[in-house]
């Protein structure tokens, strides 16, 4: 049994089904990396896979809350500190029902590599709550907030451990949160980033992560050899701050995005999408994709109840390049093949692990451009990261210097992935040189730093 298989089976004994997706990002990892542990021995001697895929800490906290209506509500809040040789700790937090313990160790681990990518000092983190923000109003949004940080102020701080947002985690929820931190502490800190700009956030955070997608599978294609985006069509899921932003950039390069999702349904207009809409429905009314049809009754929605069985409309639909950017597993290997038979040239995940490890090795072996998550969407710590330098020197930058850093950083990240892969002997595989290139990092600081 070799070091990848023995690891494996030593994690996953005794575990239970709320880790299937940490084993599942667990499990790419120490696949990629399994060749550079069989021939650099200081890897095992130092323990460095124990101890990398067990986070140092794991904060577990009761929220309780009152609703309109004067009713107590419970929620369970949580952090993962997962590891901080690079950096302090740094990962966003998502409120949303299915958050559990598993999925925030997935979305940790993960956020460890990613940050690594970017080449910035911070180290990995996530954090979250099953409160689900739907429906509720912004007063309930506001107390929940302030009774989540009445808990998570404990933990966290400038030099330790700064949260963002992640799903259900915007500029509002992120003010709530940094106003309630700073009643508690008296302090006017930069202890969360993805702040609104007038208190504190950086120009272009917001567009961060949708825009350095594309930075990065421009990168990747020129590098690949293949066509630019520009004129060609192009399928997005998701109806959030990823998507629209990858959206908007995708039409500013004149490319041609025709597609978005959300959680009940799949909007298609093949003359490409209608953004000022999209945005006035998700981000003013925060009301189901279905309404777009009454601006544009000739785009096509499908109901997630009409969808065909295991498979999602959005990725039987012929495009050149597509972007998964709503949430994990939101694309199978029957989706793979779909998208594969119509001729898709490339895949970036612009959502953490969109794709299921089968769906990953279909795109692999049939040449597709495949860019993982943790280096594709990494634009939106990088920012948060520049957000922090700009709130450590108290100053400003401009949209354009942003702009122009995360675009430097999503080039740099795509060429350093490309030529780790060529030197591993996986040309053009951008998931080994993303796993390999994030690995060498975090273990030769952890070597570095002693036990
Ligand atoms: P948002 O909450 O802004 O948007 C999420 C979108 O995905 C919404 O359209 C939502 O639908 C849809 N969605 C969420 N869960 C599901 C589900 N279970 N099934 C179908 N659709 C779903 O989140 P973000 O755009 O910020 O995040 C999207 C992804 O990108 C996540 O994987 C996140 O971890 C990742 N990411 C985000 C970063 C950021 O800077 N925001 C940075 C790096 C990664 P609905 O509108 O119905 O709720």
């Amino acid at each position: 049994m070799g070091i990848a298989e023995e690891e494996i089976k030593r994690l996953k004994s005794g575990n239970c089904a709320e880790n299937a997706v940490f084993f599942q990002a667990v499990e790419e990892v120490i696949y990629s990396i399994a060749p550079l542990l069989e021939k650099d021995h200081r890897y095992k001697r130092h323990a460095i896979l124990e101890r990398l895929v067990a986070p140092d800490r794991i904060f577990k906290f009761t929220v309780t809350w009152l609703d309109d209506n004067n009713i107590i509500q419970v929620n369970t809040g949580y952090r993962v500190q997962f590891n901080n040789a690079l950096g302090p700790y740094k990962g966003g937090l998502r409120f949303h029902p299915s958050v559990n313990e598993g999925i925030l160790k997935f979305l940790g681990f993960e956020q460890i590599f990613k940050n690594a990518l970017t080449g910035l000092p911070i180290g990995g983190a996530k954090g979250g709550s099953d409160f689900n923000p739907k429906g509720k109003s912004d007063f309930e949004v506001m107390k929940f907030c302030s009774a989540f940080m009445m808990e998570l102020h404990k933990y966290i701080g400038p030099r330790i451990d700064v949260p963002a947002g992640d799903i259900g985690v915007g500029g509002r929820e992120i003010g709530y949160l940094f106003g309630e931190y700073k009643k508690i502490t008296s302090s006017f800190e930069g202890v969360l980033t993805g702040k609104p700009f007038f208190f504190g956030g950086s120009l272009m955070r917001t567009e961060a992560t949708g825009y350095g997608v594309i930075y990065f599978t421009q990168t990747m294609l020129d590098l690949e050899g293949k066509e630019s985006l520009e004129g060609k069509i192009c399928t997005v899921s998701g109806a959030g701050n990823v998507a629209l932003h990858a959206i908007e950039k995708l039409q500013q390069i004149g490319a041609i995005p025709v597609s978005c999702t959300d959680s009940k349904g799949t909007i298609y207009d093949a003359r490409g999408v209608d953004l000022e809409l999209l945005k006035e429905l998700k981000l003013q009314r925060r009301v189901s994709l279905e309404e777009y049809t009454n601006t544009h009754p000739e785009a096509e929605y499908t109901p997630v109840e009409e969808y065909p069985e295991g498979v999602h409309p959005v990725w039987d639909i012929p495009c050149y390049a597509a972007f998964p950017c709503a949430t994990q597993n939101e694309l199978n290997d029957i989706d793979a093949q779909n998208l594969i038979v119509n001729g898709c040239v490339s895949v970036t995940e612009g959502a953490n692990m969109p794709s299921t490890t089968k769906a990953v090795s279909d795109f692999l072996s049939h040449k597709v451009c495949f860019a993982p998550a943790k280096a594709a969407n990494a634009g939106g710590v990088a920012v948060s990261e520049f957000e922090m330098a700009q709130n450590a020197s108290m100053s400003r930058w401009s949209f354009e210097k942003v702009d122009e850093k995360l675009k430097n950083t999503m080039q740099e990240i795509c060429k350093r992935i490309a030529l780790t892969a060529r030197d591993y002997g996986v040309e053009g595989n951008y998931v080994d040189g993303a796993n390999i290139a994030g690995f060498k990092k975090v273990a030769d600081a952890m070597i570095a730093e002693g036990i």
